[in-house]
C-alpha cells in the first residue's frame, strides 16, 4: 500500500502529476484538473483552481447582443416594408 510521500502515516490517494510522488488528501491540490503536491505548487507559483473569467466582458457582450438585435429588427422591418410597397 502506497503511503504519502510527505506523511508516512497517511495512505496515498493520488500521484502528483508533476513530480510523480504519491500524495495524500491533505497534500493533494488540484490545479487545472490535475493533482499537485506542495513542492510543485510552490514551484508553479499558482493558486488552487478558481472560476475562469470570461474572455468577453459581460457588459460588452450585452451591448453587442442589443446592437445585433436592433440591426436584425431594422433590416427585417425594412425588408417587409420594401416587399409590401406597391
Ligand atoms: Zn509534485
Ligand atoms: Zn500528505
Amino acid at each position: 500500500m502506497a503511503v504519502c510521500h510527505y506523511h508516512q502515516d497517511r495512505p496515498g490517494i493520488g500521484i502528483c502529476m508533476r513530480c510523480r510522488v504519491v500524495i495524500c488528501a491533505a497534500c493533494s491540490t488540484r490545479v487545472d484538473g490535475v493533482n499537485h503536491c506542495h513542492a510543485c505548487l510552490k514551484a508553479l507559483g499558482q493558486r488552487p483552481e478558481k472560476p475562469r473569467a470570461g474572455q468577453f466582458p459581460p457588459a460588452l457582450a450585452a451591448a453587442f447582443c442589443l446592437a445585433l438585435t436592433g440591426l436584425i429588427f431594422f433590416v427585417f422591418a425594412f425588408a417587409v416594408q420594401g416587399s409590401f410597397a406597391p
